[in-house]
């Protein structure tokens, strides 16, 4: 049976030194970082996710905003809300909940947040220098993960590496994160031929599918770390991540559970990347 990898703990203890982070900045400057999240439309999973981002700011002692635009918003009103918060001095960190009704361009909303603003780190010109290795944010789930596998004392330098998923979130600027480690990184999608035979290869095995219990134990080397970002739903409708956790735990030498691994590290980055654009902002106007 393999470690269990707790994302809920270790998201609990880095949360821990937010706060104290926080109130130190507090203390130094006078006002708390300040975090803006737009959503538009009705979309109840999203709704959700803006609840739990706004507990989290409030937890740590974040100035947290909310606004909740109806669907019918035009591109105009969103981006003119947008051009607000970037000159908005009490806002240090803006997200635009994802993703957006279909007659908003997402491309182009989020070009307009302030690179500086930019906390989900989705701006190019932070995906530009995620790609040099000289970056501010990191996408928050792939910053995560890395968070995890550095306090599960995972060495990472030299590996093999191999993430399944290839997406703008979370596989491809996790790809450059396991590189800028030193890691060897094949990346597969849905067109990889054998699949099997490259999953097998990999010492720590990321998969970002969004397929339920998709890898499985015959997929995966003999004492393999494997994290799972998948959140997906299971024949019972019961949350359950990309890989068979039941067959995979029997021989990773280490996995993240669904529910409890991956997923509560990603809103915890999202407070770390708002302290950080807030700690910058503060610099700067000194
Ligand atoms: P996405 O944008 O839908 O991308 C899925 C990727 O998986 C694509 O690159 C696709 O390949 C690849 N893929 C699909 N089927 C495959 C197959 N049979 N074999 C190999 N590759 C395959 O997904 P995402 O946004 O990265 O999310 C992935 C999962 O992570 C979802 O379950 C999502 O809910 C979850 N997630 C969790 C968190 C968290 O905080 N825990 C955060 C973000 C996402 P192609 O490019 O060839 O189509």
């Amino acid at each position: 049976m393999s470690n269990i990898i707790d994302g809920k703990a270790v998201s609990a203890l880095e949360r821990a030194k937010i706060k104290s982070e926080t109130e130190l900045f507090i203390k130094e400057n006078g006002y708390a970082p300040g975090l803006a999240v737009v959503i538009v439309g009705d979309d109840s999973a999203s709704k959700v996710y803006v609840k739990n981002k706004h507990n989290a700011c409030l937890e740590v002692g974040f100035l947290s905003r909310v606004y909740e635009l109806t669907e019918s918003t035009t591109e105009r009103e969103l981006l003119s809300l947008i051009d607000a918060l970037n000159s908005d001095s009490e806002i240090h960190g803006i997200l635009v909940q994802l993703p957006l009704p279909r007659h908003l361009d997402e491309k182009k909303v989020i070009a307009r947040i302030d690179p500086d603003k930019d906390v989900d780190a989705f701006h190019v010109q932070n995906v530009g220098k995620i790609v040099l290795g000289d970056y501010d944010f990191l996408p928050c789930t792939p910053a995560g993960i890395m968070v995890l596998l550095r306090e599960s004392n995972i060495e990472i330098a030299g590996k093999e590496c191999v993430i399944v998923g290839r997406s703008n979130i979370v596989g491809k600027p996790m790809a450059l994160l396991m590189l800028h480690a030193n890691a060897t990184v094949t990346i597969c999608h849905s067109k990889t031929q054998n699949l099997k035979e490259v999953t097998k290869r990999a010492d720590i095995l990321i998969v970002a599918i969004g397929k339920a219990k998709f890898v499985t134990s015959d997929m995966v080397k003999e004492g393999a770390v494997v994290i799972d970002v998948g959140m997906d739903r299971d024949e019972n409708g019961k949350l359950c991540g990309d890989v068979d956790f039941e067959s995979v735990s029997k021989i990773a030498s280490a996995i993240t559970p669904v529910p409890g691994g991956v997923g509560p590290m990603t809103i915890t980055m999202l407070l770390q990347n708002t302290l950080t654009a807030a700690k910058k902002a503060a610099l700067a106007s000194k």
